[in-house]
């Protein structure tokens, strides 16, 4: 039997953007609901329970600053917020604004039509939903991409992923577990499992440039100096390129400097931890020699952490730039490969064959093991929005509208899907930079769309077609006149088969797209069309 609601808002997902945009909603007297497929809040932080699994941006930048009161209020403990943390706090801000009452949990939202100015909205449970605006916060990180190997049903061991991974931490003591995948997922857990199972088998098909975190637990007096400066902090942030106060735009080029120098900058970001060393120059992702200097000194450090000096060159990456992928920061990553029970399958060029009972196939011999782990990633960007059937008015679906690649203005909407906005979608800086600012700054700017055409009663708000190309075609200007395309990543979508390649994060800059998204409202919301 099917149930029929009737909302002003749905919102897709209560990760961190799904919760800020109910608050909004709720605070200006909007009837809204979350729609979400887990059976808690969180978002990323409750998928990824992984060994292992924590911020890579430090605790103090990556929360949100809508609340000064929720601000003063968190205590972060760690440096880089865990996994358990990170979730514990998604909890509080769940309930400190009461926003739980607001959530449908275990619910997903499978179709979404455009009828007569409004979206019906169809969830997993029969549930039909008449409402204006439809939200989607469904993450950009959200859809975890298992590769579809040959005989990986014959298994009879234990398969985990480490974006969905299970409520109950499995029991690696004793055990031999293989790993396929050295991203960032890979390279939190791979130390962190080593520390328990029997044997670890790491399956790398392309090393990854990763920098120490030099996590630590946080100084009470150091979090109690950040809040008590949080508004000079955060308007750092906000004007700058990544999202991040202490990362503002260097000066100087590579070249600048001679190489004792530029090596001294790039040993006391080693030190420091963290990006900083992405920071230190201007051409270090814009010109290929400037950025040899940074690979190779991060090439030598690995030389110098791994014993085994073949175990070492294959871990040194030479197919990207360094910077050009998302850069891992890690604890111990390369250390764990002195370990006597860790070792290093170099696949690059032996494709896994297939997965058999015991094990997988790969340079032609049998590796075997009791558990295996994928740390393989996301259908990112685009695998979320495109899993939910999305008709507008002309029966044309989203996903077919972006068969090639996806097409937005300013990553929040798509010409001809009214109503619907996305938040840090495709062609916006979400993902290339400190997540939870770009959150909050696409959220107040939908909002400000939202309220403008209730203010001015209108039945419909859209993105102009022309305005959309242009976007997109700047979005790939900026991106061209770096060196980001060059490397094989999710931001192209190449770790996704039959994916058409299209590089999708913005990379201009948080604070350049926000004064370009602050023009366009001036501009009397220049992009954007409203009808009756
Ligand atoms: P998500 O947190 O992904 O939430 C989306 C929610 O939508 C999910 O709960 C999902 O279940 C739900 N959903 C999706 N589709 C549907 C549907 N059809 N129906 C119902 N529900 C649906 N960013 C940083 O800035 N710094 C970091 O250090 C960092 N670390 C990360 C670590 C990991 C392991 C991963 C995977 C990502 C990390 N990110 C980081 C990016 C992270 O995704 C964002 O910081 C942020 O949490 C995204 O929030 P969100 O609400 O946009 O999306
Ligand atoms: P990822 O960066 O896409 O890495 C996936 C890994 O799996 C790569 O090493 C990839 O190899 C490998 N792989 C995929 N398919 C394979 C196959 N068929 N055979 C062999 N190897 C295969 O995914 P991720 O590590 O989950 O990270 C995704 C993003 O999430 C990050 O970039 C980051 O934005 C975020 N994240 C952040 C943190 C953090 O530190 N806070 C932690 C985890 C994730 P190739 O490189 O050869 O494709």
């Amino acid at each position: 039997m099917i149930t029929y609601r009737n909302l002003d808002t749905v919102i897709v997902g209560a990760g961190f953007a799904g919760m800020y945009c109910l608050h909004k909603q709720i605070q200006e007297g909007f009837n809204a609901e979350i729609f979400e497929k887990a059976d808690d809040v969180g978002g990323t932080w409750y998928w990824n329970k992984y060994p292992g699994a924590r911020c890579d941006i430090e605790s103090m930048d990556y929360s949100y600053s809508f609340s000064d009161e929720l601000q003063q209020e968190w205590n972060w403990k760690e440096k880089y917020g865990t996994q358990p943390e990170i979730l514990e706090y998604a909890r509080f801000v769940s309930k400190k604004f009461n926003l739980r009452k607001n959530i449908n949990f275990k619910t997903s939202i499978v179709k979404a039509r455009f009828i007569n100015n409004k979206w019906i909205v169809e969830t997993d449970n029969n549930i039909k939903i008449e409402c204006h605006y439809l939200i989607l916060a469904t993450g950009n990180l959200s859809t975890p991409n298992t590769p579809n190997i040959e005989g990986i049903s014959n298994f009879k061991g234990k398969i985990y992923h480490t974006g969905a991974w299970p409520e109950k931490m499995p029991e690696f003591k004793g055990r031999k577990v293989g790993i396929i995948g050295t991203g960032s997922s890979g390279v939190q857990s791979i130390p962190v499992i080593s520390e328990t199972a029997k044997e670890l088998l790491v399956f790398q098909r392309t090393a990854n440039f990763s920098l120490p975190a030099r996590h630590s637990k946080l100084p009470e007096n150091k979090r109690e100096k950040y809040k008590k400066n949080y508004k000079k902090y955060r308007d750092l942030a906000q004007n700058s390129s990544f999202g991040i106060a202490k990362y503002q735009p260097p000066t100087k080029s590579a070249f600048d400097v001679n190489e004792d120098e530029r090596n001294e900058i790039y040993e006391s970001a080693w030190q420091e931890g963290g990006q900083a060393m992405l920071f230190a120059f201007t051409d270090l992702l814009t010109n290929k020699e400037a950025n040899e200097t940074a690979a190779n000194f991060v090439r030598n450090k690995i030389r110098e952490i791994v014993k085994n000096k073949e175990t070492a060159e294959k871990l040194c990456p030479n197919d990207h730039p360094i910077g050009t992928k998302r850069l891992c920061l890690d604890s111990n990553y390369f250390e764990t490969y002195n370990k006597e029970n860790v070792s290093l399958i170099d696949i690059s060029n032996h494709p896994i064959q297939k997965i058999t009972e015991k094990g997988l196939i790969s340079n032609d011999a049998e590796y075997e093991f009791d558990d295996l782990v994928f740390a393989t990633g996301f259908d990112a960007m685009t695998g979320a929005v495109k899993a939910i059937e999305i008709l507008n008015e002309e029966n044309i679906s989203l996903k077919s509208v972006w068969s090639k690649g996806p097409k937005t203005y300013l990553g929040i909407m798509v010409s001809d899907f009214p109503n619907l906005f996305m938040i840090t979608g495709p062609q916006s800086p979400g993902v290339k930079s400190q997540m939870i600012l770009s959150i909050e700054q696409h959220v107040n700017f939908i909002h400000n769309l939202i309220i403008h055409k209730k203010n001015n009663k209108y039945l419909q708000v859209n993105a102009n077609k022309d305005k959309q190309d242009e976007w997109v075609k700047h979005n790939n200007e900026v991106a061209n006149a770096t060196l980001y395309p060059l490397a094989h990543s999710w931001y192209n979508g190449d770790n996704i088969l039959g994916k058409t390649r299209n590089f999708m994060p913005y990379v201009g800059g948080v604070a350049n797209y926000k004064n370009i998204c602050d023009q366009k409202i001036k501009n009397d919301y220049e992009g954007f069309e409203f009808y009756n």
